[in-house]
């Protein structure tokens, strides 16, 4: 989509601080860090929310990615929180599909 902030970032005409991407996802550090690693993976082409993915298997690619993306930046062992925010009850700001990939502190639940 045009107008969307995500897709610019896939598509390289805005900047971002990359950490991995391949084929599908680019990851990218959240530019408003909520723990010390805060990192956001988005599928290359635009989807606006959960709610509008339709296909599973890209999902669970998606999953798979940030899970060895934790692994990599060395937050895995110690735990990591993977958020979904999704339409406004959710807190979902930028409608492109993105997972939050949040570690480096303990986490606290109930979330906000
Ligand atoms: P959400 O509220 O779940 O939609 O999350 C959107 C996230 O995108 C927020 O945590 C923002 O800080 C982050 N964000 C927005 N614009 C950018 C950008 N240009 N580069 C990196 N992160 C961004
Ligand atoms: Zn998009």
């Amino acid at each position: 989509m045009s107008d969307c902030v995500f897709c610019k970032i896939a598509a390289g005409e805005i900047p971002a601080a990359i950490v991995k991407r391949d084929g599908r996802f680019v990851a990218f550090r959240d530019i408003n860090p909520q723990a010390p690693t805060h990192l956001l993976v988005i599928p290359t082409h635009h989807v606006a929310s959960l709610n509008q993915s339709k296909d599973a298997a890209l999902l669970g690619e998606l999953l798979a990615f940030a899970r060895d993306l934790a692994q990599e930046t060395g937050i895995g062992e110690r735990g990591y929180r993977v958020v979904f925010n999704t339409n406004p009850d959710g807190g979902q700001t930028v409608f492109h599909l993105h997972l939050h990939l949040l570690g480096g502190r303990p986490m606290t639940w109930p979330p906000g």
